[in-house]
């Protein structure tokens, strides 16, 4: 059994592209051109360049000495915090652009609830001299105006989404929107392992370069490639993705997801998808999400933006239904503790999704002899006004 997709975009009974009639001439244009595209010699080449002299890759896999000794196991940090624009986002969006300009495109969507994906977004248009729009719901603007400010520096427009809840899911509709009308010149650049098919599989292999780095890193530093366990957080799960993936076939090693319990899973002010989630459709593809009795989408929660989204992509989906994958909630609180702790235990203040991962430590116990890798998704320093507020710093 495999845990990768299939010819037909599933991840068991995950997956697929339920995506409304005027779409299907994009998605299939990319289904067809991506895998053939990006296995050309000078797609990889170039995308091995703009990794390595612009994103900094590979990025370090650190081990975490003062942590290790204090949970009486090996730790190591694989360190995407130190990607440019401070997480592991553009990994994605620097592929993505490179497959948009190979299909002959020259306008790029993108839509964004934090910012985050604007951003990555933003800088690879910036980079490539492509135009950008970045759709965001009109609240989300309101709450993060650092990363608007950062898109608009950038050179992409910022447009808000006015309808609904105005947040994640109204921008989404308004890309989908913007998309269906301009079908010939404009790209679409997805941000995490969701949508409709071939988005997940696409997101993965780009973000699959962090657990191909673990392993030629483990085997220099430990002798052996496969570490016992690799605990990332799970928002959309793309970084989960990339730090899973070369592991998956690999059944030695043990794979612990980490989802955002907000204020507790049974709190109705959550994020546990695999907890609170049933089976349904969410942006083109069949996962899990949160949703009521009668398929309304259910609002998540979490105090970390990244982590706030009401599905997660297929791949995880189906390593929660095979139990390939053993997922665990962690919740606001014990996240925040976690942002101080690894701050103050190895000098890294990590993003908020990130912390999520490392509070693994105190629900589960170790060997000493494990080797316990965590995907350290991102940087800190656009948490920087939610620590103030929750620690009164
Ligand atoms: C966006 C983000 C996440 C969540 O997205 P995934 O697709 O689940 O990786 C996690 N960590 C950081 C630092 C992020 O910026």
């Amino acid at each position: 059994m495999s845990y990768n997709v299939n010819e037909k975009g599933y991840y068991g009974e995950f997956g697929g592209a339920y995506i409304p009639e005027m779409l299907y001439p994009n998605v299939e244009e990319l289904r067809q051109q991506y895998l053939k595209i990006t296995a050309e010699p000078e797609f990889q080449e170039e995308f091995d360049a703009l990794l390595k002299d612009y994103v900094g890759r590979p990025t370090p896999l650190y081990f975490a000495a003062r942590l290790s000794e204090k949970y009486n196991t090996k730790v190591y940090l694989k360190r995407e915090d130190l990607c440019h624009t401070g997480a592991h986002k553009v990994n994605n969006t620097i592929g993505q652009i490179l497959l948009a300009k190979r299909l002959g495109k020259t306008r790029i969507i993108a839509e964004t609830g934090a910012g985050q994906h604007g951003v990555a977004t933003a800088t690879v248009c910036a980079l490539m001299g492509l135009e950008c729009i970045v759709y965001m719901g009109e609240i989300d603007i309101k709450r993060q105006a650092p990363n608007v400010a950062r898109m608009k520096m950038l050179g992409a427009e910022v447009r808000p989404a006015l309808s609904g809840s105005k947040t994640l899911k109204d921008a989404t509709n308004e890309a989908i929107r913007d998309w269906i009308n301009n079908p010939v010149d404009t790209y679409y650049i997805i941000g995490s392992v969701v949508g409709p098919h071939p988005y997940p599989d696409m997101v993965a292999r780009f973000q699959s370069v962090i657990s191909k780095e673990i392993k030629e890193q483990l085997l220099e530093k430990e002798g052996r490639e496969n570490p016992d366990y690799v605990i990332a957080c799970v928002g959309g799960g793309s970084n989960a993705a990339g730090a899973f993936y070369h592991f998956l076939d690999d059944l030695d090693v043990n794979i612990i997801a980490v989802e955002a319990a907000g204020l507790g899973v049974d709190s109705g002010e959550s994020a546990a998808t695999s907890a609170l989630g049933k089976i349904g459709v969410i942006h083109g593809s069949k996962t899990l999400l949160m949703q009521s009795l009668d398929g309304q989408i259910t609002e998540p929660y979490s105090i970390s933006a990244g982590l706030d989204y009401p599905g997660v992509g297929p791949m995880h989906a189906n390593l929660f239904a095979t139990g390939r994958a053993e997922f665990i909630s962690i919740t606001d609180d014990q996240a925040m503790q976690w942002g101080i702790k690894l701050s103050q235990l190895e000098g890294l203040i990590p993003a908020i999704e990130s912390a999520h991962a490392f509070a693994v430590l105190d629900e589960k116990k170790f060997k000493p002899t494990d080797i316990v890798v965590f995907n350290l998704s991102g940087r800190g320093d656009k948490d920087l006004n939610t620590y103030i507020d929750y620690f009164k710093l």
